[in-house]
């Protein structure tokens, strides 16, 4: 090549989510599209790349690079500097990684691309009907890794060697499949099958035969296991009542909703609305479940009861392709597991466990070696937001906020239930996916092995374990002993306070950043004086925080009872608000105050008046149970928590913005040792008469959800008045509630605050680790330097 009278050279760095998704390859397209000569490699930091050639080439190139980054590339930054041009190569090429290469390249694991799917569908393709096509955009990444670095020979795809038209692919950078890992195809590829709870292979073997055969069967009313990418599911039909409810009986899975697959967006339209934005997260390389609000035709009642939404995904790998092509209903397409166990990967495992609930089995032989469950996301005020984050955005990073790059490493071992764990190190977070409830014995052991291997895939050295201050998480007594295995600091972070930060964290607010007002809405939560809250109203920058006012503590009669059957929470509000003898006196005829005659009362405030048993709890969960049970809405129990607080949303929400829906009075606050508490005297009252005049549950719902609305902008912004701050952050896993977070985002925006909520991490417990690692990792660097 003779070299341009303007030659240039220079050395450039890319930053951002570019490893691992078929970058380099991009950069030697476009080098050599323009001409240019030089080298791309990955690093520790990201990609970096030396070129020689025309200046205005140059700058071409990196026009191109931006326009025409890969699907599942993110660039955040591109960093240039001019090299002295010395000798000039010969051509442009990939070097392999260097050594010392510490940064993973794994990413998450993302739907089929189009081109794949193309493939898929075009008989004259060698990949034709194949359901394990993928390329460098998509397919399997989390899922299928055993440890480090990224190669296939670390993956379960180590055993299935390459055919040699596979492995062209697999060296040639002008191929889309250029050091894709799972590189695939029928001759050497995984293959799929279907059997029959008694072990009998069904078919003649093909995938074609398989595939047909399980649709025939899910559209006759049987239950098929199906072995996807992340874990293996249960499908039915969801139209047929029967095989539904059967379903839920052998799940021994009574009320939390079963998500759905449908073929397309059309077939989805014939049950639910989907909007511009949720259309877009349907068909995001994530691929989540997107909860819609359910319109038109109905599916059968047992898939989502006491809702008024549908949680709708699209089909993500081509095996979902495959299967759903002839289906004309959707199916229930629900985790394979019995009530609240993990989700089984493995095809022994399935056979086994799930024997006595699915009929059939369609499997696979290619390994899920970490289980990765749907995602799931809802629309709320005007963004989508993650519910549970796991399959498709796990383990991809969240860049931390100006401040962080010198935080040291640490580990957060997120909460108890819906548990998550975050490693933070080089100014990035990396959230776990959804690991679950630790209290189940399988998901804790499922724990502690992904803790090894996500420390593992990043190199991480934790120089502090940050852990939640209830002494009986499990997450708490391991990273207390793994910190005294290990010779670190815990740092022991309060719940709320970790819901707030990490929100904060989110959006990029910086490591000195002004306190602002934390809101922080949930169930229960352990408090810094070592009580229960979940109603609060904190003053937080990222090293501390202090309590501003909470909701008035309650007794939770029978503690963990409390949590399950709603009725106590009724009974200890009304209590609290107005004594029993009054309700007695004023309203004996209500349904709700009937009931609970029935029961132990003289025992209940027995226990309430000395303590026993019944934590007072400052918790807003609390008292969205013990309005719902009031309502009539899982008064006697509820299966799980929220349950009740979902379904008097659903009943609420088309009343919300009605005329009729407006607020209950405010109590005044009233101090206690200068913080305020928060009372909800004068809504309780309101509403019973209401009750009283057989007004309508569903506006009393309505109204009550204005009223916490209300209630929670009011007071936060005479605090922020008080307390000269602009910002308030809404966290906590009541905030999942949309008319509470629309509610309460309108009134504090209307007030001119800056409001913030989550919107790439869920507002329940899901999203506390991180939260807890940005509170470590400040508290550290705030530390006078060590005097030698
Ligand atoms: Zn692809
Ligand atoms: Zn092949």
């Amino acid at each position: 090549m003779t070299n341009p009278e303007n030659m240039v050279a220079e050395s450039i760095r890319v930053n951002g989510t570019v490893q691992g998704v078929g970058f380099r390859p991009t950069v030697w397209r476009l080098a050599r599209a323009h001409k240019l000569t030089g080298l791309v490699w990955n690093d520790a930091q990201g990609v970096g790349i030396q070129v020689w050639g025309g200046a205005q080439q140059l700058e071409e190139f990196i026009r191109s690079l931006q326009r025409e980054c890969p699907p599942l590339a993110r660039i955040e930054r591109i960093e240039r500097s001019s090299m002295a041009i010395g000798r000039v190569p010969e051509a442009f090429e990939i070097v392999s990684s260097l050594a010392g290469e510490t940064q993973t390249n794994v990413t998450a694991d993302a739907a089929v691309c189009s081109a794949c799917l193309q493939e898929v569908n075009d008989p004259a393709d060698r990949r034709f009907r194949y359901p394990f096509t993928n390329c460098t955009h998509c397919g399997p990444r989390l899922s299928i890794i055993r440890s480090v670095p990224y190669d296939r020979a670390n993956t379960s795809m180590s055993a299935f060697p390459m055919c040699p038209d596979c492995r062209n692919e697999y060296q040639d950078p002008s191929n889309r499949r250029f050091h894709a890992q799972p590189n695939a195809c029928p001759v050497c590829g995984p293959k799929v099958w279907l059997e029959s709870s008694a072990g009998e292979k069904i078919g003649t073997g093909g995938a074609e035969d398989a595939l047909a055969a399980a649709q025939k069967l899910i559209a006759a009313g049987k239950i098929v296991a199906v072995k996807g990418i992340g874990g293996i599911h249960l499908a039915c039909d969801a139209c047929n009542e029967q095989t539904v409810h059967r379903l839920r009986q052998r799940k021994q899975r009574y009320q939390k909703a079963f998500a759905l697959m449908a073929r397309d967006i059309a077939m989805i339209e014939q049950y639910a609305s989907v909007n511009e934005q949720e259309r877009a997260a349907l068909h995001s390389a994530p691929a989540p479940i997107v909860v819609l609000d359910a319109q038109g035709e109905a599916v059968a009642s047992g898939v989502a009861p006491g809702q008024a939404t549908l949680g709708f995904m699209l089909p993500y790998t081509p095996l979902h392709h495959l299967l759903m092509q002839r289906m004309v209903s959707p199916i229930v397409l629900t985790s394979g597991n019995r009530s609240d166990e993990p989700q089984s990967i493995d095809n022994e495992d399935a056979l086994s466990r799930l024997a006595q609930i699915a009929d059939y089995f369609l499997l696979h032989d290619r390994d899920i070696v970490n289980r990765l469950d749907d995602s799931v996301v809802r629309m709320v005020a005007g963004d989508i937001r993650p519910l549970r984050r796991a399959r498709g955005y796990a383990p991809a990073p969240i860049s931390l906020p100006e401040g962080f790059a010198g935080s040291g490493q640490v580990l957060a071992m997120g909460g108890e239930l819906k548990n998550t764990f975050c490693l933070l190190q080089g100014g990035r977070a990396v959230l776990s996916q959804h690991m679950g409830d630790l209290e189940n014995a399988l998901t804790f052991a499922d724990y502690r092995r992904n803790l090894g291997l996500y420390r593992a895939l990043f190199d991480h050295r934790s120089a502090v374990i940050a852990v939640d201050l209830h002494p009986d998480y499990l997450s708490t007594q391991l990273g207390q002993e793994l910190a005294q295995a290990e010779h670190v600091e815990v740092i022991g972070v309060q719940h709320h306070h970790a819901h707030i930060a990490a929100c904060m964290a989110e959006h990029g607010m910086p490591l000195h950043a002004e306190p602002v007002l934390g809101v922080a809405m949930d169930g229960l939560g352990y408090g810094a004086d070592g009580g229960l809250w979940g109603g609060e109203f904190l003053l937080a920058d990222y090293r501390e925080c202090r309590r501003l006012a909470h909701f008035a503590p309650v007794a939770m009669p029978g503690g963990i009872q409390a949590m399950r059957e709603p009725w106590r929470n009724t009974y200890a509000h009304l209590q609290h608000a107005f004594g029993w003898e009054w309700i007695q006196k004023n309203f004996a005829d209500l349904p709700i105050v009937r009931e609970i005659e029935k029961k132990p009362l003289k025992n209940l405030s027995l226990m309430i008046e000395r303590g026993l048993n019944s934590p007072p709890a400052s918790s807003c969960g609390r008292l969205f149970d013990a309005v719902a049970a009031a309502l009539g809405i899982c008064t006697e129990t509820q299966l799980f928590e929220g349950q009740a607080a979902m379904e008097m949303e659903s009943i609420a929400a088309p009343l919300f913005q009605s005329q009729s829906g407006n607020p209950y009075p405010l109590d005044p606050p009233r101090w206690e040792q200068g913080i305020a508490i928060v009372d909800f005297r004068l809504m309780w009252r309101a509403l019973l008469e209401d009750l009283t005049t057989g007004c309508d549950p569903a506006l009393v719902a309505a109204r009550f959800h204005q009223t916490v609305s209300a209630q929670i902008a009011q007071t936060a912004i005479w605090f922020c008045q008080k307390q000269r701050t602009g910002t308030v952050v809404l966290s906590g896993g009541v905030f999942q509630n949309r008319l509470l977070l629309e509610g309460v985002s309108a009134r504090l925006c209307v007030a001119g605050l800056r409001v913030l909520s989550p919107k790439s991490i869920p507002a329940n417990d899901g999203g506390i680790s991180l939260g807890q690692a940005v509170v470590a990792a400040a508290n550290i660097m705030g530390r006078p330097e060590k005097q030698l």
